[in-house]
């Protein structure tokens, strides 16, 4: 029996774990693969506070969320990883959570800290090529692409920071935007723009994506003229990479009919984190939000744990 059950160990879920497990709470934290959730895949986080790069520290995702489990275990949280959580039991005061291998956890909170996957351009070829030349991932994938050619697609911070991050392997990069701009930092696009390996094309989106076993070519759609332009890959590479870079998707569907969702998808909740649900709490990129950052997911983190903890003090 858990005072509070966490799903989803990103930032909001590890901070949510720290808080909880320094009142001193019986805390679980659940994450379906390996722990950091999407900030794993940056090779450096220089916009959250204190994470500055020195001869000593590191500000890569990975180094971050390492440093976050470390001291949300050091306070006493449990950790289970490969817990998929794919049914709950929420009405009574005693909750239930239940994940695909069968175990059940039973609470008298819960916080959902499932976070976003990275969207898809939703064209031809694209699932067929994943991890086949399409990517989410540039610090997982960048490396692949040494010495090759490289399209971005999106133009927002995550784009245009990969974008650069992956010039430091792949020959040329092209950053691909729907729109007539970039939408990033005004320092990320000055950065961007001072580098000479990477391109842009504005005002397109990508059609299709084809290659017979590795991504060979791919056909973009101007936006404004309708033009379409096949590109093909350079005849001594034979292949290019795509990184996709175009916003994110909440992960709810395991709470629709349960939890009150916007029209989105996206967990509604009150300043407390409070979600539709007595005894729910919801926290990070699940939540409706204008900035979804690691910075404002562990804000969340930390607020839900506290009204998880009020929560249980109350009814216990
Ligand atoms: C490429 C990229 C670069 C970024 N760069 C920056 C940056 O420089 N600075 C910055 O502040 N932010 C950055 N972000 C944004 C930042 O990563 C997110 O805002 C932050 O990770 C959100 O944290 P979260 O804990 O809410 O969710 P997530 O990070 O999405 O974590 C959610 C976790 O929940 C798990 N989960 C989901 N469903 C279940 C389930 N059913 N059962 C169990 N576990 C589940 C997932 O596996 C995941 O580990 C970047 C994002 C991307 C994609």
């Amino acid at each position: 029996m858990y005072d509070v059950v966490i799903i989803g160990g990103g930032p909001a879920g590890l901070t949510a774990a720290l808080y909880n497990a320094r009142a001193r709470m019986k805390v679980i934290v659940l994450e379906q693969t390996k722990l950091g959730g999407q900030i794993v895949s940056t090779h450096e986080i220089a916009n959250f506070p204190g994470s500055i790069r020195t001869p000593e520290t590191e500000t890569s995702g990975p180094e971050l969320i390492a440093r976050m489990t470390e001291q949300a275990k050091e306070f006493g949280a449990e950790i289970a990883l490969r817990k998929e959580v794919s049914s709950l039991e929420l009405s009574d005061t005693i909750k239930r959570v239940t994940c695909t291998d069968g175990t059940v956890y039973e609470t008298y909170a819960v916080i959902c800290a499932n976070g976003a996957y990275p969207r898809e351009i939703g064209c031809p070829g694209e699932r067929e090529l994943r991890g086949k030349g399409v990517s989410y991932c540039a610090t997982c994938d960048g490396a692949f692409f040494e010495e090759l050619e490289v399209y971005v697609i999106g133009g927002g911070n995550s784009a245009v920071e990969e974008a650069m991050f992956i010039t430091s392997f792949a020959r040329k990069v092209t950053l691909i935007q729907n729109l007539p701009h970039l939408t990033a930092d005004a320092i990320a696009v000055e950065q961007a723009k001072a580098n000479d390996k990477i391109e842009y094309v504005f005002n397109s989106v990508v059609e299709c994506i084809e290659g017979d076993g590795m991504v060979e070519a791919m056909t973009i759609r101007n936006t404004q003229t309708g033009a379409l332009t096949r590109i093909e890959a350079d005849e001594d590479d034979g292949l290019f990479g795509i990184f996709v870079f175009i916003g994110a998707v909440p992960n709810t569907s395991v709470y629709e009919g349960l939890i009150a969702l916007d029209e989105y998808g996206y967990m509604k909740t009150d300043e407390a984190m409070k979600t539709s649900v007595p005894g729910v709490f919801a926290a990070g990129d699940i939540r409706p939000k204008v900035l979804r950052q690691v910075v404002t997911a562990a804000g969340d983190g930390a607020v839900a744990a506290f009204s998880a903890q009020k929560y249980v003090e109350k009814i216990k």
